[in-house]
C-alpha cells in the first residue's frame, strides 16, 4: 500500500509512519511543523519508501500517484497548543478534514480520522462508550479543538454515507511516550520534564480528576488495526486503567527519583473530571487491547526525555 499520513512529523503521525514502513508499505508524510517537529521524521528522511512533502492540509492538497490510504492526523492536540492556535485548530479539522476527503474520493482510498475523547467534553457518563453524545462546551476555551473534531466526525461520516467512501474513524484518548513535545502541556510530558529539570511538578486543581493513559506503541496497534480491519462507526482506543493526576505524578516522581516539590495551580476551565474509554468494541472487532502498564510506559518516556538533554528541555521562550 501507499498511504499518506497528515501531521507526520508529530508524536503519533510519526510513530504511525513507522508503523506502516515496518509492515512494507509506503508512505507520503505531509506536515506544516506547526506543532511537529523535524526529529520526529529525521531517521526516515532517505529511506526510499517515506517521501515528506511539507504542507498545510487546510490550503488545497494534491499528491500524485495512487493512494490507497489516507489518514488525517495533523493538528494541534494538546490544550496549550490549541489555545495558542485557535484558528488554525478549527481550520485543520474544518477545511483539512475537507481536504483530505476530497483526496481520498478522487484517490479512492480509505480514509482514517484522527478524532479524539475530547468529542465527550467532560463527560456525564462513564466510561465513555461511543455511543455517548458528548457534553462539550462549545464557546469554551477548548471548544475550537472539541468542535472541530466533532464537525471533522460528522464530515468524514457525510462522505461515507453520501459518497459511499471507505472510512474509519477513531477515538483516540490520552496518548503518552516517546517524541511528545518536551513543553506541550500534557500532563505526562509536564510532570516528567518538571521532574527532570527538578522544577515544581503542576498539578492543576486538586489532582483528584482522572485520565486513563495509553502508552504510544499501544495506541499505534490500536490505529493500525482500525485502519485494516474496522468499520465506518466511531472506535474508542485507548487504555482502560485509570488514575488521577495526583498518582500519575506520584508515578513520575518515584521512577525519576526526583525530589521536586509538588505545586497546585487553578484548573483549566472546562477541565474533564474524569476520563476512560470503554473499549468493549475495540477488543470484540479488533481483538485488540493495551499491554503496556503505566509505569513500564512512563520510565520509557523519561528515558526519552533524559535523552534529549536539557536544551530540548527548556521553557519555551
Ligand atoms: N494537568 C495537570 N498539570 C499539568 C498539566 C495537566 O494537573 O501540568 C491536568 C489537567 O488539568 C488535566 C489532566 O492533567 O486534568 C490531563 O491534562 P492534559 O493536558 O494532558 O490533557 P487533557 O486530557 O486535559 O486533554
Amino acid at each position: 500500500m501507499r498511504v499518506l499520513i497528515s501531521g507526520a512529523a508529530g508524536f503519533l503521525g510519526s510513530h504511525l509512519s513507522d508503523r506502516f514502513l515496518a509492515d512494507g508499505h509506503r508512505v507520503v508524510g505531509l506536515d506544516n511543523f506547526i506543532t511537529g517537529h523535524p526529529d520526529n521524521i529525521a531517521h526516515l528522511m532517505g529511506q526510499p519508501r517515506f517521501e515528506f512533502v511539507r504542507h498545510n492540509i487546510s490550503t488545497y492538497t494534491y499528491v500524485a500517484g495512487a493512494l490507497d490510504g489516507i489518514l488525517h492526523f495533523a493538528s494541534p492536540a494538546s490544550p496549550i497548543d490549541y489555545l495558542e492556535h485557535p484558528i488554525p485548530t478549527l481550520k485543520v479539522g474544518a477545511l483539512g478534514t475537507h481536504n483530505a476527503l476530497g483526496l481520498a474520493l478522487a484517490k479512492h482510498a480509505r480514509f482514517f480520522l484522527a478524532s479524539t475523547s475530547e468529542v465527550y467534553g467532560d463527560p456525564l457518563m462513564h466510561p465513555q462508550p461511543e455511543t455517548y453524545w458528548g457534553n462539550v462546551n462549545p464557546v469554551g476555551p477548548r471548544g475550537v479543538y472539541d468542535e472541530a473534531k466533532r464537525f471533522a466526525e460528522a464530515m468524514t461520516m457525510a462522505y461515507h454515507r453520501y459518497h459511499g467512501l471507505d472510512t474509519r474513524l477513531v477515538r483516540i484518548f490520552n496518548t503518552y511516550g516517546p517524541r511528545m513535545r518536551p513543553r506541550d502541556g500534557r500532563v505526562v510530558s509536564n510532570f516528567i520534564v518538571q521532574a527532570l529539570s527538578n522544577e515544581p511538578i503542576t498539578i492543576y486543581g486538586d489532582g483528584s480528576q482522572t485520565r486513563s493513559f495509553c502508552y504510544v506503541s499501544d495506541e499505534v496497534e490500536g490505529i493500525y488495526a482500525l485502519f485494516l480491519k474496522g468499520d465506518a462507526d466511531p472506535t474508542n482506543i485507548g487504555n482502560p486503567t485509570e488514575y488521577t493526576v495526583r498518582q500519575l505524578a506520584e508515578v513520575v516522581l518515584e521512577l525519576t527519583g526526583s525530589s521536586a516539590p509538588i505545586e497546585y495551580r487553578p484548573l483549566p476551565v472546562d477541565d474533564p473530571k474524569v476520563r476512560r474509554p470503554d473499549i468493549t468494541r475495540a477488543r470484540k472487532m479488533l481483538g485488540w487491547e493495551p499491554s503496556v502498564a503505566l509505569r513500564d510506559g512512563v520510565a520509557r518516556t523519561i528515558e526519552y526525555f533524559r535523552s534529549l538533554g536539557p536544551e530540548r528541555l527548556a521553557p519555551r521562550g
